[in-house]
């Protein structure tokens, strides 16, 4: 056989083994159809578990785990400096991506989804041609593009050695001075990162303030806590010139009208991401997208062109994995003939700082801007007995109602494992809950979730743990 000659034929191709191509890929196989995935890179599992969320969340671990030995000093227990063995904790992370992608690798096969690796490109709406794979080319009934996202450069470091979050999560070294462009959840995760490991970091961040998507109330808190191990966070900023010397960069910051200029010894770029649409011969199959190269999809994520589906970061919306994950699973379903659809009310977001920050469906400002009629009921960790034996009662959760029936619009939270309790939040949002349905269900005590609990008694009027406001 002549190495990449042969042409294959599939029931459906899926293009991407991120989580929205595998998972797309493991459902229609358990539907009885016969799919082939390509995914350029030797391993599966896309950006998010190769060089995304699972990394990232594995370092952040490390790094609170340190913080809380300190913090724990207050409850008799001492523990002394941690120390990072960095090679170590990049084994750990490593090793946590080898066994997540083995076991997706695994699943696919006890499915029977063939797996070819090389570079996919659509020839026309019923071909692809696969460059540098074992496999020519493939002709499909039906096609799935889940090709994922990547970093967006930032012109004013264009040719100069600076990190992309990519480089950033394999540790390369702990810079004395760390600048990261872009207040984003990226940015301020791997900077907090770093913080914990002992560089002194910055944050620049061009809008009005970090994390605009979020509620103001929700994030203060967040950087209430954050101001111990950031050295400086400049809003309203703006990255206008970087030049690279030795192991020096000289960062021009303009704020204000004025331009400054400042030192650091690395520079971790975190300005947003991109569609990866360009290069894969859409036009070719004839599938539109937009002028920021995104693709355009209906409920069935069906995209312009009837047997090409678009699923994940390639389309609109929340670049979040469990987004993606939910649109393959629906296009699955399309394709199989389901009456299927992305018909969810709410996308949960998390932020993995501490304390986290997390929310689901309309936020509060949101709400306003749109000239909703709400009420919002806010309870603060600080009146909750399990946020106190956690040691951490900075937080707080709230419940955005609709002021004339108590249905359930938002839910915001900072906190402590609030990336865990807006699943019970975006449950009661998809099932249309009311605040009267949070409040008549029993929550344990003592928990986290009852704060959920009491938010929504504060809505409706009938706090227990704080005083009622007349
Ligand atoms: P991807 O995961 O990007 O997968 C696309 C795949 O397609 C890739 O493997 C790529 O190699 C392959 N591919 C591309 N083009 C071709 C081609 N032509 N032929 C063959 N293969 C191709 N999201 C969360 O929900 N929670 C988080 O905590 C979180 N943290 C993140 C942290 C970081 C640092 C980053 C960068 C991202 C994070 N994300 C997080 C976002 C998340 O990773 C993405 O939203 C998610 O991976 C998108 O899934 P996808 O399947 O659309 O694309």
């Amino acid at each position: 056989m002549v190495m990449g000659s042969m042409r294959q034929e599939a029931e459906v191709a899926v293009i991407g083994a991120g989580p929205g191509g595998y998972v797309a890929a493991l459902r229609l196989a358990d539907l009885g159809k016969d799919v082939l995935l390509v995914e350029e890179r030797d391993q599966q599992g896309g950006t998010c578990l190769i060089e995304g969320c699972i990394p990232s969340k594995a370092l952040i671990t490390a790094v609170e785990l340190a913080e809380a030995a300190k913090s724990a000093e207050k409850m008799g227990l001492i523990f002394g400096e941690a120390q990072f063995d960095t090679d170590a904790l990049r084994d750990w992370k490593d090793s946590i991506i080898n066994k997540l992608t083995s076991g997706i690798d695994s699943l696919l096969k006890r499915r029977g989804v063939e797996v070819v690796q090389g570079r996919a490109r659509f020839d026309s709406n019923k071909s692809l041609t696969i460059e540098g794979g074992s496999v020519g080319g493939v002709d499909f009934r039906q096609a799935v593009v889940a090709t994922g996202s990547s970093v967006i450069e930032l012109p004013a470091a264009a040719g100069l050695p600076v990190w992309t979050s990519t480089e950033a999560l394999q540790i390369p070294s702990i810079p004395e001075r760390l600048l990261v462009v872009g207040g984003g959840y990226i940015g301020l995760e791997l900077g907090l990162v770093y913080a914990g490991l002992g560089s002194e970091v910055s944050v620049v961040e061009f809008l009005p303030r970090l994390l605009m998507g979020a509620d103001p109330d929700l994030v203060k808190v967040m950087t209430k806590h954050a101001a111990n191990r950031l050295s400086m966070v400049m809003a309203s900023s703006k990255v206008v010139g970087m030049e690279h010397s030795g192991s020096n960069f000289t960062v021009n910051i303009e704020s204000d009208g004025k331009t400054d200029s400042q030192e650091y010894d690395q520079v971790l770029v975190s300005v947003g991401r991109k569609p990866n649409t360009s290069g894969i011969g859409l036009d070719k199959a004839g599938v539109e997208i937009d002028d920021r190269g995104t693709i355009s999809t209906n409920e069935q994520c069906r995209t312009s062109v009837d047997n090409i589906y678009a699923i994940g970061d390639v389309t609109s919306g929340p670049m979040l994995a469990h987004k993606a994950s939910r649109e393959g699973k629906v296009a699955a379903e399309v394709i199989a003939d389901h009456n299927s659809g992305f018909d969810n009310r709410a996308i949960p977001a998390v932020v993995f700082t501490d304390p986290e920050i997390a929310w689901s469906g309309v936020t509060e400002v949101e709400a306003k801007d749109q000239g909703m009629n709400i009420k919002v009921g806010k309870f603060p960790l600080s009146a909750l007995g399990r946020a106190w034996t956690l040691d951490k009662p900075d937080g707080l959760v709230k419940v955005i109602s609709d002021a004339d029936n108590g249905l359930v619009l938002g839910i915001g939270i900072v906190g402590p494992h609030a990336s865990e309790l807006i699943s019970e939040g975006t449950l009661a949002l998809e099932m249309g809950a009311t605040l009267e349905d949070i409040m008549v269900t029993i929550h344990p005590h003592p928990t986290l979730s009852e704060a959920l609990n009491e938010a929504a008694e504060v809505a409706a009027g009938a706090p227990t743990h704080v005083h009622p406001s007349r």
